[in-house]
């Protein structure tokens, strides 16, 4: 029996105005390399200076995950050659990083949770993009010098569900946090993966390999699967220690497989050593405050929903896993919904019918005041259920976004007034006085009878417990 033991490393890509050590723009610029200056170019002479938002929203992270803030933190260069990185090295954090010794609280699928080490966050200039074409290659530096956090995990995962939970975690805080888009697809949010196996019992490591820039939670799980089972095998068949090396490998989307790329180098590769152009990033009491200034997060929302609104665990979660979802949810909260109905009109109503034309909550053509406001109508008898299913459809359609209006138009209001409740149910009652007399004799699952012809004389406009208040009053 073997032990899976993996350790992630995030590249979020931070979210600030300008790049970490220049003012260039980090905006999309349709040009090549327009976004540029002498400083990201590593033109002889200039000289960095550190750009003190990306501090603060490292710092913030730091803050959010219980870690040690360092309040001087230094920067040491990566020296590597690669043609996209013209100063031929990287600046990064090595020695002492801006955020150290952090804790993140990942959810599990038996609704537990576990808490992972985080070993350190640090700060480093990311590199500009080689464009292949044909036989010549370009080279684009709009995205020198573009600041990265790298977020390092201890290997405290030991599935690959694991490590999903704790890459939704981290995705979902630093989207609450607003340091980062942390957009997968456009690799702001980049995930390598180091993964081992030990006979269960054994204290010492495996053999590590690190699978890299593998960029959706599915491609995780599906290469840490992978990955485990080669390891296993080799284990097995008596050939681990020639076949499994230290190396870096790429998962290949097609195959289903991982590959080698290259031999894993150790620090001493790439002769790190203190930059000289930078001094210790001191931080002042003033990006403290501000770096200290937290949105609420997702377990505290999450707690919150459980013991004020009285959600279920597996509802809380679900709502607080994704930014926008909790602010659609407290939305239609603040527009009349009563949170047990809002949890359902949100999470199958309206992502069922989202899902189906494939748009998510942020381009949802129904905002949460509409639906708040709706089920809102629900609550106080004005509409039924079907009816607000009704009124929904359309405005997935349509532009109308009056609910009164759309009540009046879809002629959807429920009857609610006595006079005319009682009239129908006189009539019934008149049509039908064997019945009735029957069931004043004791046959009392009659009363559905009642209920349903009344209802149908309606046509289903009559509100279902003013009937049953109504009918009851008059059969005595
Ligand atoms: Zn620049």
């Amino acid at each position: 029996m073997f032990e899976t033991v993996i350790g992630l490393e995030v590249h979020v890509q931070l979210n600030t105005k300008t790049k970490l050590f220049c003012s260039c723009p980090t905006s999309f610029a349709e040009h090549q390399n327009t976004n540029t200056c002498p400083t990201c170019l590593a033109l002889p002479g200039a000289l960095p200076v550190v750009n003190k938002e990306a501090a603060i929203k490292a710092m913030k992270l730091g803050y959010a995950i219980n870690a040690n803030v360092n309040h001087d933190s230094t920067f040491d260069r990566k020296s590597y050659f690669y043609p996209d990185s013209p100063s031929a090295y990287q600046i990064t954090q090595l020695t002492k990083a801006i955020v150290q010794k952090g804790e993140l609280f990942i959810d599990l699928a038996d609704g537990t949770q576990k808490r992972i080490g985080m070993t350190q966050a640090h700060l480093e200039a990311d590199a500009g993009k080689n464009m292949h074409e044909g036989d010549h290659s370009k080279v684009d530096l709009n995205r020198a010098g573009t600041p990265l956090l790298e977020i390092v995990s201890e290997p405290d995962m030991r599935s690959s569900d694991e490590a999903v939970a704790y890459l939704k975690k981290l995705h979902s805080t630093v989207r609450y946090l607003d340091i980062s888009d942390a957009n997968m697809q456009e690799g702001s949010f980049r995930c390598d993966v180091n993964v081992s196996i030990r006979p269960k019992g054994q204290e010492a490591f495996g053999t590590r390999v690190e699978i890299k820039n593998i960029n959706s939670f599915k491609f995780v799980a599906a290469a840490i699967g992978y990955e485990v089972q080669r390891q296993i095998e080799a284990y097995e068949d008596g050939v681990y220690e020639q076949e499994i090396h230290q190396e870096t490998r790429l998962w290949n989307v097609e195959e289903g497989v991982t590959k080698s790329m290259r031999g894993k180098e150790e620090a001493a590769d790439y002769r790190y050593f203190p930059d000289p152009d930078l001094r210790p990033l001191i931080v002042t009491d003033e990006m403290i405050a501000e770096a200290k200034i937290m949105p609420e997060l997702p377990d505290a929302k999450a707690k919150r929903y459980i013991e004020e609104l009285g959600l279920k665990s597996y509802d809380a979660h679900v709502i607080t896993s994704d930014k926008e979802m909790a602010y659609y949810f407290e939305e239609m909260l603040e527009n009349g919904a009563v949170p047990k109905t809002a949890v359902t009109w949100l999470t199958s109503e309206l992502l069922g019918r989202l899902n189906k034309t494939g748009l998510t909550i942020e381009d949802s053509p129904v905002d949460a005041k509409a639906l708040g406001t709706l089920v809102s109508k629900i609550t106080d008898n004005t509409i039924s259920g079907k009816g607000a299913k009704e009124i929904l459809d359309h405005m997935m359609e349509n532009e109308s976004r009056d609910i009164d209006a759309l009540i009046e138009e879809l002629g959807l209001a429920q009857v609610s007034d006595d006079g005319a409740i009682l009239a129908i149910i006189d009539e019934i009652l008149a049509d039908n006085q064997d019945k009735v007399e029957q069931y004043k004799g004791g046959k009392e699952k009659l009363f559905g009878f009642f209920v349903g012809q009344t209802m149908k004389a309606s046509k289903g406009s009559a509100n279902p417990a003013k009937v049953n208040e109504l009918l009851k009053q008059r059969l005595g």
